[in-house]
Order: C-alpha cells, then structure tokens, then sequence
C-alpha cells in the first residue's frame, strides 16, 4: 500500500529503477512536485506500448480497459509540442498538446497501466514475445508490443525557421490554418507539389506567395497556372527569417529583398522518431507521400508477428490526432484480440499466462 511516505515521482523511480532498485524500496518524498506517482516495474506485461502521445495513449486506455496489464514508456514530448493547441480533434479543439496528455494520462489511472518516463533503447523478439531494454539497462518482456512513437519533422535549413515552427512557420493547415485566414502567405514545397499545395492553401487565403529558395524548378506549365490565379513567385535563396516571439514578421530573400508575410507553409520530409520497428524487422514505406512510415495493415499490424505500430509511425491512418488516437485503440483491439485467440487455443485448465 502506498503511503505518502513511500509515494516517489516518476523521474525518481526512473533514476531508480535504471540502478537496478525498485521504487518502492526507496522512501521519498515528493514534496511540491507536480509530477504524478509511479509505481515500480514488473519484469513482465502482457503489452508495452512504447510512445505516450496521442496513439500509445489512446492504445493503453483500450488495454487498460480490457484488462490487460501494460506498461507505457515515453521518452518526452511529441511532434505537436511546439503548437499552442491542438486542433481539429473533436470535443478538445485548442486544448494544449500538453493538457491533452495529462488528461490521457489521468484517466489511466484506474487501470492496470504503468507509466514509465524513460526512453526504450532497444526491442528484440523473444520466446512468448519481445524483450524491451529501457534506458538504463532493465529488460522488461510482454506478449504484444505496440509501438507509438511518432515522426520527426525534418526541417528546411532557414535561419530563423526553427524558432518560429509550429507558431508562424507551419505545415498543415487543417491545424493551424484558420489562425491565419485571409493573411498573407508564404509557401515553400517541392516543386512537383506546387499546383497541389496552392490548391490547398486556397482554401484558406487568396493572397500567396510561392518561395522556391535558390533556383527555380517549377515547370512552366505550373508557373502558367500559378501566375493565372495571382499567386506571386519569389525566387531566390531565402537569407533568414524575422520573427517577433511567435510571429513571423518578414522573410528576407538572397539580393536585398524583404517580404511581409504572416506565415510560412513548409512542405518537411518526416523521420521515424525512433528505428525500433526497423531493428525488430519492420520495413517502411519508400515512396510517395507516406514515404518514411512503417508499413503495416489498417489495424496497424506489422510484417513482424505480434508487433503493432499506431499513430504517426504507422503508414495505417494519417498524420493528425484524431487517426494517431483511433489508430491506437485499434492497434490495441487486435492485440487483445491476438491474446485472447491464442489463450483460447489452450487446452482447457492449461495455465493462461498473464503479464
Ligand atoms: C507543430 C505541429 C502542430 C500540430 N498540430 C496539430 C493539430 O492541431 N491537430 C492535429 O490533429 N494534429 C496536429 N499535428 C500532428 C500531431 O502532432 C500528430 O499527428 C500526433 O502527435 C501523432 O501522435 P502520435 O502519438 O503518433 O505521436 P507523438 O505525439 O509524436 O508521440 C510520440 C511519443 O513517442 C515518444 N517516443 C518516441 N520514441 C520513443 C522511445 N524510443 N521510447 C519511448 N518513447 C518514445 C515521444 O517522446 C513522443 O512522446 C501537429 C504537428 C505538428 C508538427
């Protein structure tokens, strides 16, 4: 039983457990620490789910609710951290990223779900399962693994860019778009992808302005088409960006010139966050606009016997909160649909073999 004596944060169990001690061994105090407690880790779960965003949230909350017992490692913060809100996602419009997941979070706490703040370093197959190594050197094994661990947005080199991504310099309209309604716009994408962004853009402002940093490779086709509906085109490389706090104020172009603009639209290429579903066997997508997310079936099975990826990573939904948390409830159904099959095919008073 937990006394307020023995409760320790989840950082310090981290700290703790990656000695090789258990949690609970160790009296703390958490004193004016906003951090919820954790309790201390079993060598076995019946599922890990690795990412705490959106999908491995939503993954444990299905488990939890199934009755499976699962631990869930999140090494930090997701790819929304830098937005303000998130948007879009019913009933939580503008909820902060953060708040979202403390929320996710909170309502684990009736179930048997265990949350480790730590980084999975390492996942092999093993006899019944998978063993998975936290940062730290501890070995944890289960029977499924669902991984949720996200993308990363690989970024145009612009100086200036960086500091104002996910506020002013951003890639997805559907999120950030009606912030900037009818502002002026910069767009800067490939230049197969010209036609199609101005498009989407379209539906949210008439004033754009095409970037193509450094030499142009539109086609003359497409700048007809551009030029035909008043989308200006700046050519050049882009020296840097100039920001006030979160506001892009002006993008300044090789040869002296300035552009006033609100925001910037950037096409980035995404990166796996972490290459476990690589190291476990998993191959990913190498072509088109799912290029680079792992490849797997629409309940987000992988080519790896009882491995699962959800969210972001997966190629099985699309980048946005809304499919990462139906992408984790998914994957997290045809797991316990996976344990329950196989503990069915068991001889009757045949031991089950839970967690
Ligand atoms: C700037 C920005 C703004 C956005 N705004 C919106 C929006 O308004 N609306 C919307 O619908 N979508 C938005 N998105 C997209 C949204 O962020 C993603 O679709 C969503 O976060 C995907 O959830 P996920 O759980 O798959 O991944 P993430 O939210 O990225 O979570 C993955 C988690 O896995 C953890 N992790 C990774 N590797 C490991 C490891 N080895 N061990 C342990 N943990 C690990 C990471 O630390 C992270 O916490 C935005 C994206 C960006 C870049």
């Amino acid at each position: 039983m937990r006394t307020k004596e023995n409760v320790i944060t989840r950082r310090e169990a981290i700290v703790t457990a990656s000695a090789g001690v258990l949690a609970a061994a160790v009296p703390a105090t958490a004193a004016a620490s906003e951090e919820a407690p954790m309790t201390e880790l079993k060598d076995r779960y019946e599922v890990i789910v690795v990412g705490g965003g959106p999908a491995g949230l939503s993954a444990a909350l299905v488990l939890g609710r199934a009755c499976r017992s699962v631990l869930l490692c999140d090494s930090g913060k997701g790819r929304n951290a830098p937005a303000e809100g998130v948007h879009g996602f019913l009933g939580q419009d503008g909820t902060p990223p953060s708040e979202l997941r403390r929320v996710g979070r909170e309502q684990l706490r009736p179930y048997d779900v265990t949350m480790h703040d730590g980084k999975v370093v390492d996942a092999r197959k093993a006899e019944g399962g998978f063993d998975v190594v936290l940062e730290g050197g501890r070995t944890v094994s289960c029977r499924k693994l669902i991984l949720a661990t996200g993308v990363t947005d690989v970024l145009p080199e612009s100086p200036g860019l960086r500091e104002l991504w996910g506020k002013s310099v951003i890639h997805c309209p559907y999120c950030h778009g009606w912030e900037f309604r009818g502002r002026r716009w910069a767009f800067l994408v490939p230049a197969d992808t010209v036609v199609e962004t101005a498009t989407l853009l379209s539906g949210w402002t008439t004033k754009l302005t095409l970037l193509t940093n450094g030499p142009s490779e539109v086609s003359a086709e497409h700048r007809a088409w551009l030029e035909g509906r008043a989308v200006e085109i700046v050519e050049g490389r882009i020296e840097r960006l100039e920001g006030d706090g979160d506001e892009l104020k002006a993008i300044h172009v090789e040869g002296g010139r300035r552009l006033d603009r609100d925001v910037l639209f950037v096409h980035g290429r995404l990166r796996q966050a972490s290459d476990l579903a690589v190291r476990l066997g998993c191959s990913l997508v190498d072509t088109g606009p799912k290029a680079g997310v792992v490849k797997a079936d629409p309940f987000g099975a992988t080519e790896v016997e009882g491995l699962y990826v959800a969210g972001d990573a997966s190629e099985s939904g699309v980048p946005s909160v809304a499919s990462a948390v139906a992408e984790g409830a998914v994957a997290a159904a045809f797991a316990c649909r996976a344990i329950f099959t196989e503990d069915a095919r068991r001889p009757p008073g045949g031991p089950v073999r839970r967690g």
